[in-house]
């Protein structure tokens, strides 16, 4: 963690204190295997970056990586891991409890990764992290199918997937949660 040490003087005596800087650790390596957008609090864009749904969360990570594909999710986990920085994953960022975001760490953003294809014969929907629920309804309901979403449309599909999922049809169709049917995984072991 980067410190600033800062000396004051007062009356003859001589003050030290410490200023705790939000880290900013070299972004280098991770910027040069990076196809998205990585937002510091250098950034004009970082207090929007930084937002989520809850406004009573206010937190300020070191990094947003607002990933564009896998490849940027791959990088991103690696370079928390390699830092050894907390890593919070944001989907639609509505968690209540703010558990996508984080102080000093790296906040690993979906919300750019909008993919959804609809294969009608199979009756599946492969999608990206950063979906919305309105996002998958808008492309399945073009083929006339949908699945066990949320009660209001701008959830993300992801977390609220994690959490189970209950929405106008599960009385027929079952908790979100039951319709999944894969996904693929990025871990951080070394
Ligand atoms: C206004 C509102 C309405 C809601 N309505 C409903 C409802 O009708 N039905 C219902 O079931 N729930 C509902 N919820 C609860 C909602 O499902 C949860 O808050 C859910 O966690 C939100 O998911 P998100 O992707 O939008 O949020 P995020 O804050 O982005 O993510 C929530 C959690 O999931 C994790 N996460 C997200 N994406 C990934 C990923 N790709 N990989 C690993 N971890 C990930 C995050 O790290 C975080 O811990 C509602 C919440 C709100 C605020």
């Amino acid at each position: 963690m980067r410190q600033t040490l800062r000396a004051a003087r007062a009356g003859g005596l001589l003050f030290h204190h410490f200023v705790m800087s939000i880290p900013v650790p070299s972004l280098d390596a991770l910027r040069s295997n990076f196809r998205g957008e990585l937002i510091t609090p250098r950034d004009s864009s970082y207090d929007n970056a930084r937002r989520v749904w809850n406004a009573l969360i206010d937190k300020r990570p070191a990094v947003v990586a607002m990933c564009a594909g896998a490849a940027d999710v791959m990088a991103t986990v690696t370079f928390a891991r390699e830092q050894g920085l907390l890593l919070a994953v944001r989907g639609g960022g509505h968690s209540i409890a703010g558990n996508s975001t984080c102080d000093g760490g790296v906040v690993l953003d979906l919300s750019r990764m909008k993919g959804v294809r609809v294969d009608k014969i199979a009756r599946t929907a492969p999608a990206e992290g950063g979906v919305l629920w309105q996002e998958l309804d808008h492309e399945t309901q073009a083929f006339g199918l949908a699945t066990t979403g949320g009660m209001l449309g701008d959830t993300g599909i992801a977390g609220l997937t994690l959490g189970g999922g209950f929405g106008w049809i599960c009385g027929k169709y079952g908790l979100t949660i039951d319709n999944l049917l894969s996904v693929d995984f990025v871990v951080g072991l070394r």
